[in-house]
């Protein structure tokens, strides 16, 4: 870490000068065979890579037509080139998403069409060789599937989704990422993304509640695997004892508090992050989301509510109807997925983000707020990816945008906006998602965090901001990282819950 420091910011935002092979050989470390087999992957590269990446791609070309779309639309207009925070951050030309498509698409083009293979150097295919293979591993593990740059594509080219299948190729042929493996091997043994075990959770939440009791006098309860209750939240681990995310936790419990609603954590599935969805693996991205039904089926909880966790509420939003049977479109013959179905109360969204609970809340007025618990601060809001442009929230379109600002509006006194072009669905990654968050990495994700970071130094600069909520467990994790090395103060980001905690009133002391 000693060596790394933060790119310097640009005075006007432009198109960065290039900076070719910069980024050559900076990709994460790769999973060992252990962390590999444990997923049912090979363990190591197969002696048949080339053949089995080759059938691999054939696979996922006829399951997603989307993907076989994208690899034929491009027309290499440029729009998105320089949308990407890691190529404006890095400067190597790879980075730019038409060219990390390309790396897929040249090999698409010389296995899957007519002319690749009749004139590949006509149409710029490429034989799939091992500089290729590697070439994958690096450059698509550069990509924090944020689709930012598909907001631009004239044609809705999403790279993430090509990434994704990028990834799942690789899983394939047994040259799998460490990090993302390691984590979903931690979720498949012990339940959450950390390995933190049931007793050690039982330990901190009950600390937890003497906490809280210490600083309100309250007794405000974390409770853990209570059949019957109302209310399963399930949320990233971080929020169990990272900080800041554990303020935010906080806040969701004093909201289940204030509002006399019986809710419960569950010790089998204390995960709402989802690393499957990363690796572009459909039987993991399953095999994770089904310990939250099955969690929800053996407690028998009426609602499920996810916590502060950007990809989580992706996969809750737009996969957990079909991957479980949370929400509409359960299927009619997975008998578990009806019995859900039937269990949970459908007068509300199923599932619904914490912010939908508390917002609700705040408008039945079963809430009430002391503002001025929050005037030490100047806020504002970073959207992460995968709420922006990945879900929704509430009944209303951009209510993701417009649900937790007005929760934060509805808590704190001062407000401000970063600039336009770099929030809502235009908002710029974090610069550690997708699977990114690891140290091997951290070179990439500073300056991956360089867009955010300048527009952030704008809003201090003009309006004195000193906090910059947001509702990813990941963005928290990668802020309080890079932000130092930017020479601002980790302490500057935190959740939105957080801020409901420190203004909400619970009743005297
Ligand atoms: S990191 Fe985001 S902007 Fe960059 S290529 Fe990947 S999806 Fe596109
Ligand atoms: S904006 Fe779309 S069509 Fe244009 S180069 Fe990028 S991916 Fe291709």
């Amino acid at each position: 870490m000693a060596d790394i420091t933060a790119p310097a910011y640009r005075t006007i935002p432009i198109i960065p000068a290039l900076k070719p092979g910069s980024m050559e050989g900076k990709g994460p470390f790769v999973a060992s065979d252990k962390l590999n087999e444990a997923l049912g992957f090979p363990g190591q590269l197969v002696e048949d890579w080339h053949d089995r990446a080759i059938a691999k791609m054939g696979d996922l070309l006829s399951k997603y037509r989307s993907l076989k779309v994208f690899m034929d639309a491009c027309v290499h207009c440029g729009a998105c080139s320089d949308k990407c925070h890691y190529f404006i951050g890095t400067q190597d030309p790879k980075n730019m998403p038409v060219a990390r498509q390309d790396l897929l698409r040249s090999v698409y083009r010389r296995y899957f069409t007519l002319p690749g293979k009749l004139f590949p150097k006509l149409v710029g295919a490429r034989d799939l060789t091992r500089e290729v293979l590697d070439e994958w591993y690096n450059y698509f593990n550069q990509c924090s599937e944020c689709r930012r740059c598909s907001v631009f594509c004239p044609y809705g080219i999403d790279t993430a989704e090509i990434t994704m299948a990028a990834r799942e190729i690789l899983d394939t042929v047994g040259y799998g990422q460490k990090y993302s493996n390691e984590i979903i091997g931690k979720v498949h043994k012990i339940g959450n993304n950390l390995g933190l075990p049931g007793p050690a959770l039982r330990d901190t939440l009950e600390g937890l509640e003497e906490d809280v009791k210490d600083a309100t006098g309250i007794d405000v309860r974390f409770p853990m695997d209570v059949k019957g209750a109302e209310v399963l939240l399930v949320t990233p681990s971080a929020d169990f004892f990272a900080e800041p995310h554990i303020d935010s936790l906080i806040g969701y419990a004093k909201v289940f508090h204030a509002t006399g609603t019986s809710w419960t954590l569950s010790s089998m599935s204390s995960e709402a992050g989802n690393f499957g969805m990363f690796i572009g693996n459909y039987d993991q991205l399953r095999t994770i989301a089904m310990r939250i039904r099955q969690a929800a089926l053996e407690l028998g909880v009426k609602r499920i509510v996810v916590g502060e966790c950007g990809h989580a509420w992706r996969v809750a939003y737009s996969f957990w109807n079909t991957l479980t049977g949370v929400g509409d479109g359960a299927d009619p013959n997975d008998r578990f997925a009806q019995m859900l179905q039937k269990q949970l109360d459908h007068r509300y969204k199923q599932p619904a983000h914490i912010c939908e609970f508390t917002w609700d809340m705040i408008q039945d007025e079963r809430l009430t707020f002391d503002k001025t618990a929050n005037d030490k601060y100047i806020i504002t809001f970073h959207d992460s990816c995968n709420v922006a442009r990945g879900s929704r929230m509430g009944d209303l379109p951009g209510g993701q945008f417009e649900i937790p600002r007005n929760i934060i509006k509805a808590v704190a006194n001062n407000f401000v906006e970063m600039a336009p072009n770099t929030t809502r669905e235009q908002t710029f990654c974090c610069g550690g998602g997708g699977g990114l968050l690891t140290d091997d990495l951290l070179d990439l994700r500073v300056k991956g965090a360089l867009p955010r970071m300048e527009v952030l130094q704008q809003t201090v600069d003009e309006h004195g901001v000193n906090f910059m909520a947001t509702i990813c467990a990941i963005c928290k994790a990668q802020f309080t990282k890079v932000m130092p090395i930017y020479g601002f103060d980790r302490k500057m980001v935190g959740g939105v819950h957080q801020l409901v905690s420190n203004a909400i009133q619970l009743g005297q002391k």
